[in-house]
């Protein structure tokens, strides 16, 4: 057997001020063929996990291209048919191949592109014909379109989010391949709309319970190979957004239009209720000083980098500079400017400096200071996990009892060491500003003695019912309170 594997991957919040080229891409992950690390990035594991099936199976495995951006605004046309005929053109020389098997993440918006992934696996299709097996891994927040589903055999897509389980659903992507090219199953995928847009965070319910019965059901009913729940990314103006069901059944359509249908109607029932408890900034503050002891940890969890925004929100530190709080420790604030002129001032230097909320509207106004420069750091980077997350060159500055770190590299926060890099001990201030939707819980709850989530400005589309969509449906929840009366 002949299987070729690509990726070509990122997140598009087509609200974004951050317009991207092929320079973010090699910021974040550009391997030629045959170049990609022995670990995988979020959306290049069926690579990695690629080599080791195809060594085990005596395949040929034949590597294209793989690349990923973290999350931004829109694509530059040319970026992405430049990337995408590089893949095109290695799967070509490639011929002929039994699979081919992808690394997407499914939320792709290029310059003239509402649907790259529809686009890209069209055309992939139309290179290999109808009978070979086409199959991609997806992130959740991605958005299913038809003409994605038509073009290729299906998708497995993480479960978790945050999206701890991206390698072994690639390991399912393979081992569903594997059968398949053996002759053993034959794959059908049934998709099912829920007719919503919501956010699903994993780690408590009801997303929890939901997920576990997906497993569950995976390993007990016969027939069923897959399923997956197609979140959606509602920073992602486009016409096909929503929140869809996927069930992979073995040669059985019926089977899985109705479980597919089952659990969608399921995933609708308990809309609304999925979110943690969000605050205003005023309420956040309040609640921060009024906790016995620190550090009390803010999370300004909707201008996350890692949904796209620029990070440089200044809402809930005016709140607290307007208070006159001190004691407060800020990771990050993203502005390569203010972080170029601290340099050029050098460490110990005492400047006036305005910083922050230069990128987007609705993010607050720039901070203007006398500040120290109390560090600068080169190629800054905290921990996520077991690797490393930069957020490139960073100044630690201070006035009036509160230390902000300024980044150039943006990056959400995933984990307090961004502190310590810079020579701060988290653990020894009262209040901890951060920015980070989910992903930061599980480092940050380890040292905090509260988490507070503060929704503060509109650095982000999070309330599908009043954002002002150009492209996207309307005809679903929130935007209209019953999707299925009609
Ligand atoms: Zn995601």
């Amino acid at each position: 057997m002949r299987v070729f594997t690509a990726a070509l991957a990122t997140e598009t919040n087509t609200f974004s001020p951050i317009a991207i080229d092929k320079r973010a891409f090699e910021a974040s992950l550009y391997a030629k063929p045959g170049e990609h690390p022995a670990t995988p990035t979020l959306c290049t594991a069926p690579i990695t996990v690629g080599r080791e099936v195809c060594a085990q199976q005596g395949w040929t495995l034949i590597e294209g291209s793989a690349s990923w951006a973290d999350p931004a605004g829109l694509i530059a046309r040319s970026t992405y048919e430049e990337m995408r005929d590089e893949i095109l053109e290695q799967l070509q020389a490639a011929l002929p191949v039994d699979g081919v098997v992808l690394g997407l993440h499914g939320a792709m918006v290029a310059q003239g592109y509402d649907d790259p992934e529809g686009d890209f696996l069209t055309r992939i299709r139309a290179i290999v014909g109808p009978d070979v097996l086409v199959c991609a891994e997806l992130d959740p927040h991605s958005h299913l379109t038809a003409k994605r589903v038509a073009a290729a055999d299906f998708f497995v897509v993480f479960k978790e989010f945050p999206h701890i389980d991206f390698v072994d659903r690639a390991r399912d992507l393979w081992s569903i391949a594997v059968r398949t090219l053996k002759g053993e199953i034959k794959p059908v995928m049934s998709v099912f709309d829920c007719r919503m847009i919501d956010v699903f965070p994993t780690s408590k319910e009801p997303m929890r319970g939901f997920v576990n019965q997906l497993y569950a059901l995976e390993k007990s009913e016969p027939d069923v190979l897959s399923l997956s729940v197609i979140h959606g990314f509602m920073a992602g103006d486009v016409p096909e957004l929503g929140t869809k069901m996927i069930a992979i059944t073995d040669d059985n359509a019926a089977k899985g239009a109705a479980l597919a249908e089952r659990l969608g109607r399921e995933l609708f029932a308990m809309r609304g209720t999925f979110m943690v408890a969000q605050v205003d900034e005023k309420a956040a503050v309040d609640a921060a000083i009024a906790a016995p002891d620190g550090p009390v940890v803010i999370a300004d969890m909707w201008d996350n980098p890692g949904g796209g925004t620029a990070g440089d929100a200044t809402v809930i530190l005016a709140e607290l500079i307007g208070r006159g709080i001190s004691d407060v420790a800020v990771g990050t604030i993203w502005d390569p400017i203010a972080v170029q002129i601290c340099m050029a001032a050098g460490e110990g230097a005492e400047i006036a400096l305005r910083f922050g909320a230069k990128s987007a509207p609705h993010t607050g106004s720039p901070i203007d200071q006398f500040v120290r420069v109390n560090r600068l750091v080169r190629d800054a980077q905290m921990r996520f996990g077991e690797s490393y997350a930069p957020f490139g060159d960073a100044a630690w500055i201070s006035f009036n009892g509160i230390d902000v770190i300024l980044n150039s590299t943006r990056a959400q926060s995933f984990d307090p060491s961004l502190f310590s890099a810079m020579g701060i001990d988290p653990k020894s201030r009262k209040i901890l500003l951060i920015k980070s939707t989910n992903h930061f819980y599980d480092s940050f709850s380890r040292i905090a003695s509260e988490i507070i989530y503060c929704a503060a400005g509109k650095p982000y589309p999070n309330t599908p019912a009043t954002t002002p969509y150009r492209k996207a449906r309307r005809d679903i929840w929130p935007m209209v309170e019953d999707p299925w009366a009609r």
